[in-house]
Parts: structure tokens; C-alpha cells; sequence
């Protein structure tokens, strides 16, 4: 009995990318294993910690790594880290932020909604944001009068598709905050494969999601300075106690890592390309759709597929209601617009989708 049977769950497919309510990912069988074979043993959690630092250092090249719950839990863990370093009294104070530098500063255009608002998970930790600029732009100027301001603890940027108006320059932006000796942190949650290029910005701490493209159990990696690194952990004796990792999610990211650096990412990225462009080539031939493959627009190796069907909304609908259940990038519906994430997707299901956009739309 497949697990799905035995719980009465809904059976998906998933070509809505690295979507936290329908599970993420999938992880591999060697990281399926490692978890499995983590579960019913004790470890010294700090030496499991001092394990994943290396492994995060060794694979992003930053001075220091952590594990924490998640990316979200990343976020009010480094701002956290950013306003009380590795002090105990003020760890333990938090979210009381009296005496401290509360600040963070935040592109008006790098709020996003991932659940909740990265502003929420800012303020958990007790500080205050400062937007700058607006939804539609933040210049390098707009960040310096906020930066100039008095008791900034930190800059906050954040790289994903879901960011609007104009890119903002990272190198500028950090360098900006370093020239007035101000950390900056950049959530790159959905961007794994980009760590080591959101690292080279100059930032102090980069946010990564283990359960996104790296296929690990639910993590967050944060990578970065030793000093912030270790104030981030620190945190798990103050108000990171609810957001501390598992053991089996620390074990899943050392071997998720570990098999990630033994493939061909070359080969891995010319096959992903393949496969759209073969559901695209098929999605093409159904009257009235129209198909192209379209790059990641923030230099993620990603493609995925853009098809245009009249009554999008209607399709999209009833992709989700038939059985197994059938999930597309619905952001731009409105102009009948659906999109497609083959990622994690195996040939079967692939097929399946190509099916059922036959049977809906002819
Ligand atoms: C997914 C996401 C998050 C939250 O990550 P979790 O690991 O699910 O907590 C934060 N920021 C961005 C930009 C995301 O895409």
C-alpha cells in the first residue's frame, strides 16, 4: 500500500516548483537512506553542528556554516545574530532589542510573500524595518539614506522571482552597508545551485533552503562569516530553541551535499533543458496552446515551460481537480499564461500532464 493510500492523501504532480504546500521536493534514495539511518540514533547535536559548518564552508567556500529549521527560521536567526553577536545576556533578552542596534534595512521591492511576509520573519526577532525606496525601485541612494540612520543592525536583500520592480545591484548594496560597516544578509532560499554567486556579492550571511533545490530534508543553510555563523547558533539557546534543525535534517543536508559535488551538473543541467523542450515541442501540437521554454529569471540554471491557453484559469483548475492531482505556476494566469517546473517530474508524469492538457483543451 503506497503511503498515499494508507493516509487517504491526495496523489500530486508537482510542476509548481519548490512549493512549500505541497512538500518541496524530492529527495534522493542515498538521502532518503542517510535520514532513515540518522533516526534511531543519539548524537552530540553540537558536534552534528560543527560537521555541517565544515561540509557548508568546504562546499560554498564561506569561513563557517549552520543548519537551522528553515530558511524562514534563518531569517529571524541572523537578524537575530546581527543585533546581539555571541553575547548570552542579550541572546537570552531577545526579542527585547533595548540597548541594541534594531534596525534592518530592506529594499521596499524585496518584500515577499513566501507563506508569510519576510517582514514578519524580520520582526520576530525583535527588530524594526526600515524600507527603502519603493515597490517598483530601490537605488543604491534610496539604501544609503536609510543606512545613514542611526542604530542599523543589519541589510537585508533577498534574491528570488519573487522580488518586484528593477533588480537592485547586490555588489553595490553590500558594498554600500560594508562602506558604513554594516552586515548584509541575502535569502537566496530558493537558490542553492547560486550560493556561491550570492556569496560573492561580499555578504556576511547567505540564506539557502536544503529542502528546495538541494532535495534535503526541511533545512536551512546559512553560510558565511565565522563570527555571524556562530552567533546565528548561538541563538538556539534564545528564541532559535523552536527553530533549532533535527538530527535526521542535519544527516540529510551532509549527504544531500555530499552527492550533490559527486554528479555531473553539466550533464544534470543539459538533460533538465531537454526535458522541457521536449514537453514543449509536445504542448505545442495541442490546438490553441502555444509553447516556449523560458529561462529562470534570476540566473538560476531553471528552465521551465510557458505555455499560452485560452482560459488559463479554467485549466489550471481543472488540472488540480482531477485525480492525481496536477499543480502549475499560476502567477500569471490573468493573461492566460500557465507555467511548468519539470524539475523533480519523471517521464510517467510528464506524460500524464501532457494527457490531461489534451483532454481539458481538445
Ligand atoms: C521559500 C522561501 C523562504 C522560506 O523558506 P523555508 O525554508 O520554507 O522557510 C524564504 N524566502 C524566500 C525568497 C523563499 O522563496
Amino acid at each position: 500500500m503506497s503511503i498515499h493510500e494508507r493516509y487517504r492523501l491526495s496523489v500530486v504532480i508537482n510542476a509548481k516548483g519548490t512549493y512549500t504546500p505541497l512538500g518541496v521536493s524530492r529527495s534522493s534514495d542515498g538521502v532518503a537512506a542517510a535520514v532513515a539511518q540518522a533516526l534511531p540514533e543519539f548524537f552530540v547535536m553540537d558536534e552534528l553542528g560543527d560537521r555541517a559548518s565544515e561540509a557548508i564552508a568546504q562546499f560554498t567556500g564561506a569561513q563557517a556554516g549552520a543548519v537551522v529549521h528553515c530558511t524562514a527560521a534563518g531569517i529571524t536567526l541572523s537578524v537575530a545574530a546581527t543585533m546581539t553577536g555571541g553575547d548570552p545576556r542579550r541572546i537570552a533578552a531577545l526579542p527585547d532589542t533595548t540597548d541594541l542596534h534594531h534596525r534592518v534595512v530592506l529594499p521596499a521591492c524585496h518584500v515577499v510573500n513566501y507563506g508569510h511576509t519576510n517582514l514578519q520573519g524580520i520582526r520576530l526577532a525583535g527588530a524594526q524595518v526600515d524600507l527603502a525606496g519603493d515597490e517598483t525601485r530601490c537605488s543604491i541612494g534610496d539604501l544609503e539614506e536609510e543606512l545613514d540612520g542611526p542604530d542599523v543592525a543589519c541589510l537585508f536583500l533577498v534574491s528570488s522571482r519573487l522580488t518586484a520592480g528593477e533588480p537592485i545591484d547586490l555588489i553595490a548594496a553590500v558594498r554600500a552597508a560594508h562602506r558604513r560597516g554594516v552586515p548584509a544578509i541575502i535569502d537566496g532560499a530558493a537558490q542553492f545551485p547560486r550560493i556561491a554567486d550570492l556569496l560573492s556579492t561580499g555578504a556576511d550571511l547567505v540564506l539557502v533552503s536544503g529542502q528546495k533545490y538541494l532535495g534535503s530534508p526541511t533545512a536551512g543553510l546559512v553560510a558565511g562569516t565565522w563570527s555571524l555563523v556562530q552567533a546565528v547558533r548561538a541563538q538556539e539557546r534564545g528564541i532559535g530553541r523552536g527553530m533549532k534543525p533535527t538530527k535526521e535534517a542535519v544527516i540529510g543536508v551532509l549527504a544531500a551535499l555530499e552527492e550533490w559535488q559527486a554528479f555531473d551538473r553539466m550533464k544534470w543541467e543539459a538533460d533538465e533543458l531537454a526535458k522541457v523542450v521536449a514537453f514543449t515541442d509536445a504542448a505545442g501540437k495541442i490546438p490553441g496552446v502555444v509553447a516556449e521554454v523560458v529561462p529562470d529569471p534570476t540566473g538560476l540554471q531553471v528552465s521551465r515551460a510557458l505555455l499560452r491557453v485560452p482560459d488559463a484559469k479554467r485549466v489550471a483548475t481543472e488540472l488540480e481537480a482531477g485525480s492525481p492531482s496536477i499543480y502549475v505556476m499560476t502567477d500569471r494566469v490573468d493573461t492566460n499564461e500557465l507555467m511548468f517546473e519539470l524539475v523533480p517530474l519523471d517521464d510517467t508524469e510528464i506524460a500524464a500532464i501532457l494527457a490531461r492538457l489534451w483532454a481539458i483543451l481538445t
